[in-house]
C-alpha cells in the first residue's frame, strides 16, 4: 500500500499560494533525496553503480543538481537536454546519451561533452562516423524482439522503434572495434511504469547472458550493462512501490552465479530511472474555479492537461488529495476537469471524493516525473511554475510560470499587423 499523504500542511500550502498563485508544480527535496539515497545504497554492493537521471521526466536544472550531488548523472536525448545538463556542470561519462532517430549536430554535442553515446541502430554507427567519429567508448541498445514481452506503456519489444536486433549487437560491436572504440557498454529497455520487482532482475539476467556471449563469441569484454529506465511508482494508493532491496538482491545473485565465475568481473551496473526519483515527490496543486451538475457532476479546475497530460493520455490514475478535507468521508462522485476544449482533459472520472467547494485546493499526487515535462500550450494554455520545497521547508521557485509574453513571442504581431491575405 502506498501512502499518499502530503509534505505541507493545509496552513503551509495556504501560506505558499499567497505568494505562487496555483496552478503550480511543487517538488519535495528531502524526499527526493532520501529516494536517491535508497537506490545507491541498494545497489552498493555494484563497483561503478551509477543512475543516469532521465532527464526528460523532469528537466530542472535545480533537480538535476540536486540529484547530481547524490552521485547520479544524466540521461539525455535531445540537444536540449545535453546542453541543460552542461548547463548545471554535468559532461564527460556523467551523461549517457541515449537517442533515436537521432540528428547529427546532437550526435556532434554528445561527443563534444564527452558524453557516453548510446546508439539506437547500426546505422548510426556510419552516421555517428561521419559526424562525429567513434568514440573510444561505445554502447549499444539491445531490442530482443521476440525474446522478451513488454507491457501497455513500451508495448511489446517486437513492436517497438528501439534498439538493434541481436544479431545487429554482434556484428555492430566488431564493426566498431575494427574503427577504433575501446570500451563497451549495451543497453536495454522493455518495460514502462513497470511494477514487478522480478521484471528487472529478468532484464538483467537477458543482459547478463547477452555479455557472457559477447565474450564468448567475438571476445568483447562489456564494461556495463545499463538496465535503463521502466521502475514504476505506485500511482494508486493499493498498489506498492518496487522493493529495489530485492530488485538489487536478485541482480546481485545472478551477478555472483554469470558474471564472476565467467571472470566477467567488474561490470557495472547503469541505469536510467526518471519515473521512480522524482515522480511520487511531485504535486501539481491547483484550485476549484467552478462546479457544475448535468449528466455528471463536474470539478474545474484552474490547472488542465496542458499541466499533466498523464490522465488524458493514457487514462492513467492520479491519486487527489483535498486540501483540509483528508479525513471527510468519500461520499462524493466527480470527473474532475481541466479548461482545455477537449473532452478527455479530466484529472478523474467518476473518481469517490468528499464533499468539494469552489476555491478549495485539490493536490494532484505523483506529477513529478513527465508531469510539467510533458506540458504543451494547445488552447494557449500556458505552463505553470515549478517550486521546490527545501528540506528547510522553505520554498524556492525553481521555473517561473509562463507568461503571454512567452506564448507570443515566437510569433512577429507587428508584421502581422501590416500582412493583408
Ligand atoms: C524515458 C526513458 C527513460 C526513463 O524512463 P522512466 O520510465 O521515467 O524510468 C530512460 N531511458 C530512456 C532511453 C528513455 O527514453
Amino acid at each position: 500500500m502506498a501512502v499518499k499523504n502530503l509534505p505541507f500542511s493545509e496552513t503551509q500550502l495556504t501560506e505558499i499560494i499567497k505568494k505562487h498563485p496555483t496552478p503550480f508544480h511543487i517538488y519535495d527535496e528531502k524526499a527526493i533525496v532520501e529516494n536517491a539515497r535508497y537506490l545507491n545504497k541498494a545497489f552498493s554492493w555494484n563497483e561503478g553503480f551509477k543512475e543516469y537521471f532521465a532527464v526528460k521526466a523532469a528537466p530542472n536544472p535545480f533537480l538535476l543538481k540536486i540529484l547530481y550531488k547524490e552521485g547520479f548523472g544524466t540521461d539525455c536525448s535531445s540537444l536540449s537536454e545535453l546542453i541543460l545538463s552542461e548547463q548545471c556542470g554535468i559532461v564527460g561519462e556523467e551523461i549517457m546519451f541515449s537517442s533515436n532517430d537521432t540528428p547529427a549536430e546532437e550526435f556532434v554535442k554528445a561527443k563534444e561533452l564527452g558524453a557516453t553515446i548510446n546508439l539506437d541502430d547500426i546505422s548510426h554507427i556510419d552516421f555517428l562516423e561521419k559526424h562525429a567519429g567513434i568514440p573510444e567508448l561505445i554502447s549499444f541498445r539491445y531490442n530482443p524482439g521476440k525474446l522478451r514481452k513488454g507491457n501497455f506503456i513500451i508495448g511489446d519489444p517486437e513492436e517497438s522503434k528501439y534498439g538493434f536486433t541481436r544479431e545487429q549487437i554482434f556484428e555492430g560491436f566488431k564493426k566498431v572495434r575494427d574503427m577504433g572504440a575501446k570500451r563497451f557498454g549495451i543497453h536495454t529497455f522493455v518495460a514502462s511504469n513497470e511494477l514487478n520487482p522480478q521484471f528487472f532482475v529478468d532484464t538483467a539476467n537477458m543482459l547478463f547472458e547477452l555479455a557472457i556471449e559477447l565474450k564468448e563469441q567475438i571476445d568483447i569484454r562489456l564494461e556495463f550493462v545499463n538496465l535503463s529506465g521502466g521502475i514504476g511508482i505506485p500511482y494508486k494508493p493499493e498498489q506498492s512501490a518496487v522493493d529495489l532491496d530485492l530488485v538489487s538482491n536478485g541482480i546481485k545473485k545472478l551477478y555472483d552465479e554469470k558474471i564472476v565465475s565467467n571472470q566477467l568481473h567488474p561490470l557495472k551496473i547503469f541505469m536510467e530511472c526518471g519515473r521512480m526519483v522524482t515522480g511520487p515527490y511531485g504535486y501539481l496543486v491547483s484550485e476549484v474555479l467552478h462546479k457544475k451538475e448535468i449528466y455528471r457532476n463536474y470539478v474545474g479546475l484552474d490547472a488542465c492537461m496542458a499541466n499533466l497530460m498523464r490522465p488524458g493520455l493514457y487514462n492513467a490514475y492520479h491519486h487527489i488529495t483535498v486540501t483540509g478535507k483528508e479525513d471527510a468521508p468519500l461520499d462524493h462522485v466527480y470527473d474532475v476537469t481541466g479548461s482545455l476544449c477537449e473532452n478527455n482533459d479530466k484529472f478523474a472520472v467518476n473518481r469517490n471524493l468528499p464533499k468539494i467547494d469552489i476555491g478549495d485546493i485539490l493536490v494532484i499526487h505523483d506529477a513529478g516525473a513527465h508531469g510539467h515535462a510533458m506540458g504543451f500550450n494547445y488552447n494557449g494554455k500556458l505552463r505553470s511554475a515549478e517550486l521546490l520545497l527545501r528540506t528547510d521547508n522553505s520554498v524556492l521557485e525553481i521555473r517561473r510560470a509562463e507568461t503571454l509574453d512567452d506564448y507570443f513571442c515566437t510569433l512577429d504581431l507587428n508584421a502581422s499587423k501590416a500582412f493583408s491575405a
